[in-house]
């Protein structure tokens, strides 16, 4: 390995391009910890900061059947992710970024 991205702590492959981004994970120095889910990129119209969006099925007991339930993220996104929409990435926890962002994403998936 020859790029110099930090080690965060979780099982993710480390973007290939660097970046001077004080709130990347890899870059930066923001550390990540708490929850780590999948979703997919449904905007990035914000500066640096992307919308995830991550769909997933909830049983219901009395009717027996699945319900259909989606989550919506603000995630802090840095220049060396290189995301677009509809890519599928992996985020992670971190300290309030802002108001609505306490999410980094940490993994594009190919
Ligand atoms: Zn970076």
């Amino acid at each position: 390995m020859t790029i110099k991205a930090k080690n965060i702590g979780i099982d993710v492959i480390p973007p290939t391009a660097e970046c001077n981004d004080i709130n990347c994970p890899f870059h930066g120095s923001l550390s990540v910890r708490g929850q780590v889910v999948d979703g997919v990129v449904a905007t990035m119209r914000m500066n640096k900061t992307v919308i995830v969006e991550r769909n997933y099925l909830r049983y219901d007991r009395k009717y027996e059947r699945y319900e259909k339930r989606s989550a919506r993220y603000a995630c802090h996104a840095s220049p060396c992710m290189g995301l677009k929409v509809g890519d599928r990435v992996t985020i992670a926890e971190c300290r309030p970024i802002s108001k609505t962002v306490a999410f980094v994403v940490v993994e594009k998936k190919e």
